[in-house]
């Protein structure tokens, strides 16, 4: 297992290797302070997983991504200062897979981490799945409606899979950390609420008032049911 880290507070740097070695030993990482520099470390060293500070020196963690998934598909981690949900929606839209916002807990990076390299190992297990006019296939999360397609990230990909599979009845906060990763945490009804917002807005007419993802307060999320 490789993981990059594009980062340049050197601080983070070592609590990341740090919180790696001491629980993860056989994990190696490589690091690069400078996003020109990160872009091409995914070329030469092809990483596992993609760390990514959104504010380096040189360019932005918005150009790095993009020029990552102009040649690889690598699970990409970005990392922001605050929950700016503005560049977290940008990030994921670009194509990021998860994030994380500073200061975050180690352990909790480390699940996330693991989750996405546990996520690319598991995808194309399950059949495609149909549900009124939208078909997901698992393998590569690809979504169409009537035939069209609409791109999903990889963690779209999954609360749409759970949503569908059990369209109709709700799913839990709960049962989505699950599936995205492995684990629960405290809080995790905000980082649902980002990734709700940006299906809505692929998915739905008016994204403000949803018809198809709906919210059941204090419980989770459920697929309408065509009837
Ligand atoms: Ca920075």
């Amino acid at each position: 297992m490789k993981i990059l880290i594009i980062e340049d507070d050197e601080q983070i740097i070592e609590a990341i290797s740090l919180a790696l070695e001491i629980r993860w030993p056989e994990a190696a990482v490589v690091s690069a302070r400078l996003g020109e520099k990160g872009v091409q470390l995914v070329e030469t060293e092809k990483p596992d997983v993609v760390v990514l500070d959104l504010g380096l020196p040189d360019i932005s963690g918005f150009d790095v991504l993009k020029q990552i998934r102009l040649f690889s598909d690598v699970p990409v981690l970005i990392l922001t200062v605050r929950s700016e949900e503005a560049s977290i929606v940008k990030g994921l839209e670009w194509g990021a897979d998860d994030y994380a916002t500073k200061p975050f807990k180690q352990l909790e990076l480390l699940a996330r981490i693991k989750a996405l390299l546990r996520r690319r190992g598991a995808a194309g297990v399950e059949p495609p799945l149909t549900v009124d006019d939208l078909t997901l296939d698992p393998a590569g999360f690809r979504l169409t409606r009537s035939g069209q397609e609409i791109e999903l990230t990889r963690t779209e990909g999954i609360i749409m899979f759970r949503l569908m599979k059990n369209a109709g009845r709700v799913v839990s906060h709960s049962e989505f950390a699950e599936a995205l990763w492995g684990t629960d945490y405290p809080g995790i009804s905000d980082s649902l609420k980002v990734y709700i917002r940006r299906l809505r807005e692929k998915l739905e007419e008016d994204p403000s008032q949803p018809k198809r993802i709906l919210n059941k307060a204090g419980a989770g999320y459920f697929l309408a049911r065509p009837d």
